[in-house]
């Protein structure tokens, strides 16, 4: 075996090392980490259905049904009748032909960009989009152009000046999941028309957040399938269980099926996941007050940090960074907070840029008022550790 001690002692030096803090609770914004109790705000269960009573008795109910198990991958007998009107739900939640379940979002976005394109093709992609997109394009071989953060004048340039391929797509973020901001997606969209550029959304934290009934960003600014061919989104966050999915076109779907290999090549995941996730689909569509107490909730946080003093970002979403800078100052402020019993995750490069360490505070519609009163006292406390 190797020596792996350098390296690891040089990551603690600066600041990077990671540390997995033990959770004893259920999810939700009051839990016991580490043995201690704390207020969270670092979740992406934005809308508190995680641990929702008619979702955990969906899955209970499946599971007394189907057993825990799918027995193997969609190909073989593991595409249960669950997972198959699961897909038919959220193909009509998102106002698509057809959608395609995945065991989690990471491995959609590495199935898209590797079955849909190939060596000789080209990927546009923001500098900030989240790893899986990243991976995705590496492992298609595709030629991989990174545009500056939501720059539609560079992107533009980009698509103007680059040889044409046989396939161009363009990927990114619909929220961004380390900065909360949301993607140019009208104007994104329109350039890809003009550039005959396939246009793909990962709208993973807009999914259940955003849009009049939940159905995501692309719902809020109207964008339908001609405009944005492929949606992608996640089932663990605002939506509370587990998995991903990629809607759009039959033939889209189709290929994914024949082509993707992270879609073929893998067990599928419990239908009673499935289960869960069609109650709490209809929570999401059918119960919008907790979109709207959301909302209210951010515009405090946002009046209560501005107050204090802190640098607001472009967010109007759940995900509220307070950005910082250095690493192991944000480590600190982390820990302070920690020792006041919130829970605020520091995030790092190379998950954010080199210089931008930040708390990542993220909101539920679980969270009271009081709770975020909570939340800016304890930063109150800690901000002369801070030069933000
Ligand atoms: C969380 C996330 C993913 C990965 O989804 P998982 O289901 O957690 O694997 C993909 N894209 C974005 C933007 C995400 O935030």
């Amino acid at each position: 075996m190797f020596d792996l001690k350098p390296e690891l002692v040089k990551k603690r030096e600066a600041g990077l090392y990671r540390e997995r803090r033990l959770n004893t609770s259920a999810q939700g914004v009051y839990g016991v980490i580490d043995g201690k109790r704390v207020l969270s705000f670092c979740g992406n269960d934005y809308l508190g259905l995680a641990n929702h009573v008619d979702v955990k008795q969906a899955f209970v109910d499946a599971v007394s049904s189907y057993g825990v198990g799918s027995g193997s991958a969609h190909l073989i007998n593991g595409h249960s009748q669950l997972h198959h009107e699961c897909e038919q739900r959220l193909a009509e939640f998102t106002g698509r032909d057809r959608a395609l379940l995945f065991s989690n979002g990471y491995m959609a976005n590495l199935a898209i960009a590797s079955a849909l394109l190939g060596r000789r093709d080209i990927v546009y992609q923001d500098r900030l989009n989240h790893a899986s997109l990243i991976d995705g394009a590496k492992l298609s071989g595709a030629r991989l152009i990174r545009y500056r953060h939501n720059d539609v004048k560079h992107l533009q340039t980009l698509l103007t000046k680059s040889a044409s391929a046989p396939r161009s797509m363009l990927m990114t973020d619909g929220v961004f999941s380390m900065d909360g901001d949301c993607a140019d997606l009208v104007e994104i969209s329109a350039l890809c028309a003009s550039h005959d550029t396939c246009c793909m959304v990962d709208d993973a934290h807009g999914f259940g957040v955003l849009g009049e009934n939940g159905g995501g960003l692309l719902q809020s600014l109207h964008l339908d399938q001609h405009q944005v061919p492929i949606l992608m989104a996640t089932l663990g966050k605002a939506i509370g269980t587990s998995g991903a999915f990629v809607a759009g076109s039959n033939d889209l779907i189709e290929t994914l099926i024949q082509q993707a290999r992270p879609y073929i090549y893998t067990t599928a995941s419990p239908p009673a996941i499935s289960a869960a996730t069609l109650c709490s689909l209809d929570l999401v569509e059918r119960e919008s007050w907790r979109r709207h107490k959301l909302a209210e909730l951010i515009e405090y946080l946002r009046q209560g940090l501005s107050r204090l003093g802190f640098e607001l970002t472009d967010s109007n979403t759940p995900i509220q960074p307070i950005i910082v800078g250095d690493n192991i100052r944000a480590l600190a402020l982390s820990d302070g907070l920690f020792e006041q019993g919130i829970l605020v995750s520091a995030i790092r490069p190379p998950t954010v840029p080199q210089g931008s360490a930040r708390l990542r505070i993220t909101l539920s519609a679980a969270h009271e008022k009081a709770d975020i009163d909570r939340l800016l006292s304890a930063l109150k406390k800690i901000k002369f550790l801070a030069s933000c």
